[in-house]
């Protein structure tokens, strides 16, 4: 158990213009779960191949526990880091059984102990009835279930994983995932997962980095990125974002869905939008109401509805589907969060900026 610290990391492969990661910070705390969240190419695979020592950053300092393992000076080469690595593709050996695949990479250990070790690893994954089969011989599920176990084998001080479920059908996946977390989890193990699913990362972690063309946007829990994302980039990419537009005067933005409260000073007359989503807006039939439904889609929890307003924007409303709204209902629109998160325009940034 270890905690990680990377500081002003940057890494430029010498074919690309632009860095893979662009001077990233952040600290991951001792025995917590961090998701390293973003679009494919953002820079998410070489963060973790630093961690791991398989890529070297051209600047920047990382540290784990108490060693820092790179910067200017210092280098720790992959097999003195103490970490534990579970690839995409599980990459176990085929001719191999499941137990010598985990015991592969504590060959060193007394044999009586590694057995031993590889017992307790097994039973961890729930693999103990499978030690004599072949990777051939599991499913996709069981096999990345070895590959974890191969990765704790060696008691590492921290374990990394990169897309761990994206080779598996979406039902095997979903239910690897509340494995994978309560195993990490009784572990102890501070745990970096790469991801660039959203709903993987609101599902695992405890604090979620947001990247984006490497560089880090947010770090955050999973509702503060949700609820009060830093950027239109996170907005959009947890969640489904509906910028309203809006006029600032007064530390508010007026809309067409009423006033709210600014939460940082933006002259008055500046254009601006305000962030709701689906499941921030509430709708009742209203014959006085100037909405109107004009998409219904049941999903049997909830519906969703599509509501176009007076300027003829259409937005989403999500809403528990106990009372359904007919198709052509005149509605009012009531906006639950008081303060919703604003951002300037592009116009108005660019004309702040002279
Ligand atoms: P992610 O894992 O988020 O999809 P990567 O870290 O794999 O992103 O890649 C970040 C950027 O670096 C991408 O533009 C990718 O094309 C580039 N890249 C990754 N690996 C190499 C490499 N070995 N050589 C050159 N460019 C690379
Ligand atoms: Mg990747």
């Amino acid at each position: 158990m270890a905690k990680i610290e990377l500081s002003h990391i940057t890494k430029r492969y010498a074919s690309q213009a632009r860095p893979a990661v662009d001077d990233l910070s952040l600290t991951v705390g001792e025995g917590e779960l961090l998701v390293l969240l973003g679009p494919s190419g953002c820079g998410k695979t070489t963060t973790l191949r630093m961690l791991a020592g398989f890529e070297r950053p051209e600047n920047g300092k990382i540290r784990i526990g108490d060693e820092v393992v790179a910067n200017g000076s210092a280098w720790v080469p992959p097999e003195r880091r103490g970490v534990g690595i579970v690839f995409q593709d599980y990459a176990l050996f085929p001719h191999l059984t499941v137990a010598q695949n985990v015991a592969f990479g504590i060959l060193k250990m007394p044999r009586r102990e590694r057995v031993q070790r590889v017992e307790a690893v097994l039973e961890a994954v729930n693999l103990s009835e499978y030690a004599g089969r072949y990777p051939h011989e599991l499913s996709g599920g069981q096999q990345q279930r070895v590959a974890l176990a191969r990765a704790l084998a060696p008691q590492p001080r921290v374990l990394l994983l990169d897309e761990p479920f994206s080779n598996l059908d979406p039902e095997l996946r979903t239910a690897l995932r509340y494995e994978v977390r309560s195993i990490v989890r009784r572990s102890g193990i501070t745990t970096v997962l790469v991801t660039h699913d959203q709903s993987e990362a609101f599902a695992l972690a405890d604090r979620v980095a947001v990247m984006h063309q490497g560089r880090l946007h947010q770090l955050a829990d999973p509702e503060t990125l949700y609820r009060r994302p830093a950027s239109r980039f996170v907005a959009s990419f947890v969640g489904r974002a509906q910028f309203i537009a809006g006029r600032v005067c007064d530390d508010q933005v007026h809309t067409e869905l009423g006033a709210f409260q600014l939460q940082d000073h933006l002259p008055c007359g500046a254009s601006a939008d305000a962030l709701l989503r689906p499941d921030d807006l509430h709708i009742r039939p209203d014959q006085t109401g100037n909405a109107l439904v004009v998409e219904r889609e049941f999903a049997g929890a909830t519906v969703r509805y599509g509501v176009r307003l007076p300027s003829e924007h259409v937005i989403d409303v999500i809403q528990p589907s106990g009372h359904l709204i007919p198709l052509d209902s005149a509605v009012r629109i009531e906006v639950l969060p008081r303060d919703p998160v604003v951002f300037p325009t592009q116009e108005a940034v660019a004309i702040n900026a002279g």
